[in-house]
């Protein structure tokens, strides 16, 4: 039996590739990964975390303005871009240390380079040309923004670059209409920015649900962003310190920075994957079949590299249940891609499960569809324009609860646990057959008419 130096090498050492390696050296698996870039991937480095501690900061205001409601003068607040990003910076590092600490604390060998598949079980390290061979390689690369192409385009950023801005930008324009886009149009709107937010199609969120959509459209706008739509950039140009934009509907925007948020592709470049035979998909996507398997018995790929369900958690879930298969002998139940919970964290933000209403209506002819738009109470009290709104779709024929669309504060929290409900079944009468808990916002949840 041909002998290999690991039993399992990871590339990519991200939410998905760092869960899986660990958890196959629990199990007592010899692993090896590499990871050219920072450990803990995207989420913690470029994306989820230091977004979430913008998102916190962005909110202060509200909070702020809310509190001479509630009795409380303090001196006039202003914001430190700098005290923000070296505070963040310091937790990402901490937390990029725990990540390959932990790795090293159950025996995982940690390469900090970019590997190359030379084939079925062989990697080349690219920086110290070193080769090791595994008896199963898994793919975790996840995946890097997309730029549209224009005259200018390189003038722009993305939200890599994003979290290393050495000033705060005075004007904003964001292009996108997705997740990214209509997050940092909350966050930098909270921050004080001028945002313009331009926007490909007619709408924000394309594939949620419409009215979800609009009613954050409703409350961006009243945050002071000014959304653009039907339109898209046409080149940008420098004039000075500033960037001049030129748009095909003819419009133009004299701003400091430009953020593309178009939409991100798999990180498959100098991976190899021609030379080992692994296939990929028109949009470069690795194609797997279940459990991971790509086109190479040994090879496996998890992530967005697989450009399937693009979220964090779900790599997760893909890596922790492709160790505990081939490494602990345990079969973790499939993932239910149907009913897994999404939040939007805009100011207010938005959690989402199950079926928009569109396909609800294709999927469940008697459709019953429940919703209230209420100010809550600290909102009214504190005279905020903010609103909440829920949504709840039931399947008349079932009574089964079938999609819930919250857009409100804390609803991220709250869509959670609404996604255990839908995940046993849950009928629109044990909704409303549970007590509602007093005073809270969730309460108007099972409430609902
Ligand atoms: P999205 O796919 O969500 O949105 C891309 C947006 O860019 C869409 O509005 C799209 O328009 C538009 N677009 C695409 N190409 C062009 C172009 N050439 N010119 C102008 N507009 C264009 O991507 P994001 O970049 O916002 O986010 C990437 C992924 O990251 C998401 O899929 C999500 O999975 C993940 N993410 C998750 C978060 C969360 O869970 N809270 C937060 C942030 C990211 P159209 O609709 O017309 O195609």
């Amino acid at each position: 039996m041909q002998q290999f130096d690991f039993d399992l090498f990871v590339i990519g050492a991200g939410s998905g590739g760092a869960r899986a390696a660990r958890v196959a050296a629990k199990h007592g698996a010899r692993v090896g990964i590499a990871e050219g870039a920072n450990f803990g991937g995207t989420c913690v480095n470029r994306g989820c975390v230091p977004k979430k501690l913008m998102v916190y900061a962005s909110r202060f205001p509200d909070a702020f303005k809310a509190g001479k409601a509630f009795g409380w003068h303090a001196p006039e607040a202003s914001f430190d871009w700098h005290a923000l990003m070296d505070h963040k910076d310091t937790e990402i590092n901490r937390l990029e240390n725990v990540y390959e600490r932990n790795l090293h604390g159950v025996g995982v060998q940690t390469f900090s380079e970019h590997a190359t598949l030379l084939d079925a079980h062989s990697v080349r390290l690219r920086t110290s040309g070193k080769v090791v061979t595994a008896e199963r390689i898994l793919i975790a690369t996840g995946a890097a923004p997309d730029r549209p192409r224009f005259p200018g385009v390189d003038l722009a950023i993305t939200s890599d670059e994003l979290f290393h801005l050495n000033k705060q930008p005075r004007r904003l324009l964001i292009v996108g209409g997705g997740y990214i886009a209509v997050e940092f149009a909350g966050v930098f709107a909270g921050l004080g920015s001028q945002v313009t937010q331009l926007v490909r199609g007619p709408a924000l969120l394309r594939g949620f649900d419409d009215e979800i959509a609009g009613t954050l459209r409703e409350h961006l706008s009243l945050r002071g962003v000014d959304l653009v739509f039907d339109d898209r950039i046409e080149r940008v140009r420098r004039e000075g310190a500033a960037l001049q934009v030129e748009t095909t509907g003819g419009r133009s925007f004299e701003v400091d920075t430009v953020l593309l948020s178009t939409g991100r592709r798999p990180n498959i470049e100098g991976l190899g994957l021609e030379t080992a035979g692994v296939e990929v998909n028109d949009k470069g996507a690795i194609v797997v079949g279940p459990g991971g398997r790509t086109s190479v018995a040994s090879i496996f790929a998890i992530g967005d590299v697989t450009d399937r369900l693009n979220l964090t958690p779900v790599a997760i879930r893909e890596g922790q249940a492709f160790s505990d298969r081939h490494y602990g002998g345990i079969e973790s139940p499939e993932i239910d891609y149907a009913l897994v919970p999404t939040a939007v964290f805009t100011t207010p933000e938005i959690g989402v499960v199950g079926l928009t209403e569109a396909q609800a209506r294709e999927r469940h002819p008697q459709l019953r569809v429940l919703k209230t738009r209420f100010r809550s109470m600290a909102q009214a009290f504190a005279g905020s324009q903010d609103q909440v709104f829920f949504k709840v779709l039931v399947d008349d024929a079932t009574d089964r609860v079938v999609g819930v669309h919250l857009l409100g504060e804390g609803v991220a929290e709250m869509i959670q646990f609404i996604a255990v409900a839908l995940k046993a079944n849950a009928t629109w009468l044990d909704f409303r057959s549970t007590v509602a808990l007093h005073p809270t916002i969730a309460e108007e949840l099972v409430t609902l008419k």
